[in-house]
């Protein structure tokens, strides 16, 4: 116990001195918001969403390529940021994050306050294959009741909600499918923030998922110290300066009510 305790003041008060410091996301971030993540032992992985998750699904399997979709995006919309984006989004009001790259495609951090750098693109919009246009992702969500009980029925069909209101093109969702190349401005963002950083924290994240997992190791070689907050191991555990196997949003409390004590405002 006093063991984490020192653990925890000890990357704090890294965190306050840091010149350039950069945190990177993934699902584990969002687990305690209710969003299931790909790759724990109750993700969404079991589903298969790898080969769920790609154009190709869309044309050939759509009922299950949408059901995939329809299913995460009322969940998304149904859950709310919670105190680990909270805490993040209070260091960076207080200029102690540089960039919040993300591979999260919730849109958590915004909803918190944070601006951030999505790698892996956003469920909060579709748009047609088409014409391009680009609509909210409620959109997709069927309006006839029962249809998660109609799809684990085997009767689920997708409907007009799938088709582009202007042109009857089909509607996909503005994540980063896999076999598709990740967006170049958030790339480079990202990149470029991670050679800079001088302290990088990874919060809840496999580092399974290329080319985003290049980013701890650009930070590395550029010279920046290490923090890993992840319920499991990573492969960088052995590289970090400092690493947390536990829930995030207790560590990044914890860290944020040692940077700004109960009682005193968040400013740095
Ligand atoms: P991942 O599923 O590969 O790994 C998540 C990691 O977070 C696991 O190692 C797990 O042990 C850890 N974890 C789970 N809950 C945690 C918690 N409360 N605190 C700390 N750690 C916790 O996720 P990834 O590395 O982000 O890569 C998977 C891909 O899945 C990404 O491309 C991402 O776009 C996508 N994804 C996003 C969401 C989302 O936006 N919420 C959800 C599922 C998957």
């Amino acid at each position: 116990m006093r063991e984490r305790i020192e653990l925890v003041d000890d990357f704090a008060a890294a965190w306050q001195n840091a010149g350039c410091p950069v945190v990177f996301t993934g699902a584990g971030m969002s687990t305690e918001s209710g969003l299931p993540d790909f790759r724990s032992a109750r993700g969404l992985w079991k589903r298969r969403p790898e080969s769920l998750a790609t154009l190709d699904a869309l044309q050939r399997i759509p009922a299950e390529f949408y059901f995939f979709y329809q299913w995460r995006i009322a969940r998304l919309w149904a859950a709310a940021p919670n105190a680990g984006h909270e805490a993040l989004a209070a260091l960076a009001d207080a200029g102690l994050v540089r960039r919040l790259i993300t591979q999260n495609v919730d849109g958590l951090h915004q909803r918190a306050g944070s601006e951030a750098t999505e790698l892996h693109g956003t469920l909060r919009t579709v748009s047609c294959l088409r014409c391009g246009a680009a609509y909210d992702s409620r959109r997709l969500l069927p309006a006839a009741p029962g249809w998660e009980e109609a799809y684990q029925a085997g009767r689920y069909l997708p409907g007009r909600e799938c088709a582009c209101p202007a042109c009857g093109g089909s509607l996909r969702p503005d994540v980063v499918l896999f076999g598709e190349a990740l967006p170049p401005a958030a790339w480079d963002e990202a990149v470029n923030a991670s050679k800079a950083a001088d302290l990088f924290v990874v919060v809840g994240s496999s580092l399974a998922v290329g080319p985003a997992n290049l980013c701890p190791e650009f930070a590395l070689a550029g010279g920046a110290r290490l923090a890993i907050i992840n319920q499991e191991a990573t492969s960088l555990d052995g590289r970090a300066a400092w690493v947390f196997r536990d829930k995030a949003a207790g560590v990044l409390t914890a860290v944020r009510e040692r940077i700004f004590p109960p009682g005193v405002e968040d400013k740095a």
